[in-house]
């Protein structure tokens, strides 16, 4: 490969390579749990850290290995940890960060189980989340105190499809000396880098573009290695001797790779999460035709969400790629390639029509996903959303009357005529 390898290079390359053993092609499906050392001292340089290499799937395995060096290569980050969902992600990125009494900083726009992990599921850990609306700058930063040990943010939010000004609230964490945390799961890599606006780490559920159908629960954490644990005392699990792995000073001995290490030698150790190798092969098969997926969502989202939004039952649509949308500045600045394919559409009957709407479909399917290569529609203030109070699921973007649309790459043409049909319905 050239030093600087394309997107659409890396998507099918980075981090593979011809198996050793026997020269194949496609990365093998490691379907192991242990691997046999060379001999005792091996081992134990294994366990040091002092040796990279493999002793257990529940910290390490190959093919896991490659999804997370091709993740890494895809965000701009120096590493990264799978985990076994994209709620496992949002933990694991949180673990080296937090102690009892610490707390984050959240968007208010938030897929809906997030929202409720970071809301009620944290405090158990003794953490908490103070969520502001992120087009307040000044609010976002008001809600950090001594404790904030990081931001957190979606880059283009679940489920209305709203863009968020990344470089402004990485401004605002690193004034701080805390990270900022983007959720790229409804952008993906193709459409938004978080890192190269300033985050310090990004999450993702694989389980939704990075596969793109449906097939798989899978999280990632990749770390952009460029923040510096030791430059305050706030992150003694990465700047301090670690009492979880026998006093290792994770940064002093493995720089801008800390937080990785971290991950695996104390987060999957401890935690669990771990991808399983299926899973990894899974979204590896995806990840190799995301940038062409991604385009097409594009181009069908454009399509839909001007068809919608002159439709007479339609009382609005929320799509940013939309020139109507009041982020459209935004898109072009920081989004070139688009706004992605998820949005919400407000009818003008409310909640009634929502429900006929979702039942009426017969191309669309009703599901609680997004990013399939099928599209998908689903009432989120009775679903996804149900667990917010009426406030919390405005400010998310999931009123009772709207809907969210997850956009796949169907014709256009079929995916209109389904929605004229049931719309019509809802009419009638
Ligand atoms: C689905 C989703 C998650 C959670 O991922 P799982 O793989 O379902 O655990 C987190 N954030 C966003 C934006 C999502 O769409």
């Amino acid at each position: 490969m050239s030093d600087t390898p394309g997107f659409d290079t890396l998507q099918i390359h980075a981090g593979a390579r011809p198996d050793p053993a026997t020269g194949a092609r496609q990365t093998p499906i490691y379907q192991t749990t242990a691997y046999v050392f060379r001999d005792a001292d091996h081992a134990a340089a294994l366990f040091n850290l002092q040796e990279v290499g493999f002793i257990y799937s529940r910290l390490t395995n190959p093919t896991v290995a490659v999804l997370q060096e091709r993740m890494a290569a895809l965000e701009g980050g120096v590493g990264a940890v799978c985990c076994s969902s994209g709620h496992a992600a949002q933990i694991m990125a949180l673990f080296p960060l937090m102690e009892p009494g610490r707390n984050i900083v959240a968007s208010t726009r938030l897929y809906g189980g997030t929202v409720t992990q970071f809301s009620q599921t944290i405090r158990r850990f003794g953490w908490k989340a103070s969520f502001v609306d992120t087009e307040d700058l000044a609010a976002v930063e008001a809600a950090i105190d001594a404790d904030t040990r990081a931001i957190f943010c979606e880059s283009i939010a679940n489920p209305g499809g709203y863009v968020t000004d990344i470089p402004a609230l990485a401004e605002i964490a690193d004034r701080h000396g805390i990270p900022l945390i983007v959720d790229n799961t409804s952008a993906s890599p193709y459409l938004c880098r978080p890192i190269e606006m300033g985050a310090t780490l990004v999450v993702h559920s694989l389980t939704k573009y990075l596969t793109g159908n449906g097939t798989v629960t899978g999280g990632a954490v990749i770390d952009s290695g460029k923040f510096d644990w030791s430059a305050n005392d706030k992150f003694p699990s990465l700047s301090q001797p670690e009492p979880a792995y026998h006093g290792l000073k994770f940064h002093e001995t493995f720089g801008n790779l800390a937080f990785t290490f971290h991950g695996i030698a104390v987060g999957l150790r401890d935690l669990g999460m771990t991808l399983n190798p299926q899973a990894a092969h899974y979204t590896l098969m995806g990840i190799e035709t995301l940038s062409l997926r991604m385009a097409r969502h594009v181009e069908n989202a454009r399509q839909i969400a001007a068809w919608l939004e002159n439709h007479p039952a339609v009382e609005g649509v929320t799509y940013a790629g939309l020139p109507s949308s009041p982020w459209h500045d935004r898109v072009q600045r920081l989004y070139p390639r688009g706004a992605g394919a998820l949005f919400t559409v407000a009818l003008k009957g409310g909640y009634d029509a929502c429900v006929k709407l979702v039942d009426g479909l017969e191309l669309f399917s009703h599901v609680a996903n997004l990013g399939d290569a099928r599209s998908l529609i689903i009432h989120s203030a009775s679903t996804t959303h149900r667990q917010l109070s009426p406030e919390q699921q405005v400010a998310a973007g999931a009123a009772p009357n709207v809907v969210r649309l997850s956009i796949g790459t169907e014709d256009a043409a079929d995916l209109i005529a389904d929605l004229s049909q049931a719309l019509d319905r809802v009419a009638g």
